[in-house]
């Protein structure tokens, strides 16, 4: 299928922290956008955020994205879909609780792209490392070829002793298998190509709507928490993190991803690099050396390993560049700021 550089894309999950950013990018690149919402009551925020857009933005809402057929309408006319509607917190207390909206909204989706979405040429559906690397082989460098099979063990096994980062991640591979598993089935019935992004911990600026920093979002929750806030202890400011990538570079490859014609049916790890949390303290504290000191005995050298992604796909094939830590951290720290919660 051939690139979309102009068109309607829908967004599901439009007022999320990684959806808000794809919707100013789309905009800005000249797409119109439909976006979906559980309830009418999250557009207000939205509209006026992009009112000089007028009425290229649109909502439709989608109550719950589980139903078949929930997204028949919203996907009539549009020339693209960015899927991103899907439960990310860690507090669930089944693996069924974030395995069914994930699996089942996928499906869902790609049904009705199937059945009503005429228009489509291609579908991004957003994953997760979580889909990729598995934790328990740290020397191994993971890539687009890897699974994380582990979790989707865990989740059978231990049912609602499973631990709610397994049973997220169990829903991330789930997903992720459920939509290249339905582009195979339906090879010969499609119109559109599938591509999967799988992106670590994604911190940075927000910009959807949020009442208090106790409502930021899972992942620049526990970024505020740790850096700004200096709740993590030594241990887990030395040895713990993971990979990164900054907000508005996870949002370019999702456009870079309807936009390069080369993009269709593949998978990209969008990994800009590691960290682990001291790391982040200390590019904040260059910013604002009043910020919490953190572990003043921290040696990168002697941290635990953790896993690492060594893809170059989205580089060379999308042509992805990646904001470096001081950036991230310099435009969180501005961006809290504005919002008066540091
Ligand atoms: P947010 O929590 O900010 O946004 C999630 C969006 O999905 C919201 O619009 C939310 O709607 C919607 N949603 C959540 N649960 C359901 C459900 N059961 N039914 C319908 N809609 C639902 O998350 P992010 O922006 O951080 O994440 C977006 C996507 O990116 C997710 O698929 C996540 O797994 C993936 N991802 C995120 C990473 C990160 O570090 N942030 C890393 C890797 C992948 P509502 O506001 O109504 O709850």
């Amino acid at each position: 299928m051939p690139a979309i550089k102009s068109g309607k894309v829908l967004v599901t999950g439009s007022n999320g922290y990684i959806s808000v950013w794809i919707v100013k990018l789309l905009l800005e690149a000249g797409f119109s956008v439909r976006g979906t919402i559980r309830t009418p009551d999250k557009a207000a925020y939205l509209q006026k955020l992009f009112a000089s857009y007028g009425d290229k933005l649109e909502f439709v809402v989608v109550k719950d994205i589980t139903l078949p057929g929930a997204f028949d309408e919203a996907v009539k006319g549009v020339d693209a879909i960015e899927h991103l509607a899907s439960p990310f917190h860690l507090r669930s207390s089944h693996p069924d609780d974030m395995i069914i909206p994930a699996v089942q909204g996928t499906h869902t989706i790609l049904q009705s792209a199937l059945e009503h979405g005429a228009n489509v040429k291609r579908i991004v559906v957003t994953s997760s490392v979580a889909s990729v690397d598995e934790l328990v082989d740290y020397a191994k460098v993971y890539t687009e070829d890897d699974w994380n099979d582990q979790s989707v063990r865990e989740a059978k096994e231990k049912g609602k002793d499973c631990s709610p980062s397994h049973s997220y991640r169990a829903s991330k591979a789930l997903a992720e298998k459920e939509a290249w598993k339905f582009v195979e089935k339906h090879k010969g019935q499609i119109g559109w190509d599938l591509v999967t992004i799988c992106p670590p911990y994604v911190y940075g600026p927000v910009l959807q709507e949020v009442k208090s920093a106790d409502a930021l979002n899972t992942s620049m929750a526990s970024w505020y928490n740790t850096v700004v806030k200096g709740a993590a202890d030594d241990d887990t400011l030395a040895n713990v993190g993971g990979s990164w990538v900054d907000v508005r570079d996870v949002a370019a490859t999702h456009v870079m991803s309807l936009t390069v014609e080369g993009a269709g049916n593949k998978r990209f790890v969008n990994a800009a690099g590691q960290y682990k949390w001291q790391d982040w303290v200390l590019a904040a504290r260059k910013i604002d050396p009043k910020l919490p000191a953190g572990n003043a005995s921290y040696d990168p050298e002697k941290a635990v390993h953790l896993n690492v992604f060594g893809s170059t796909r989205v580089q060379d094939i999308l042509g992805v560049t990646y904001r470096t830590k001081e950036e991230t951290a310099r435009d969180s720290l501005a961006n809290l700021r504005e919002h008066g919660w540091y």
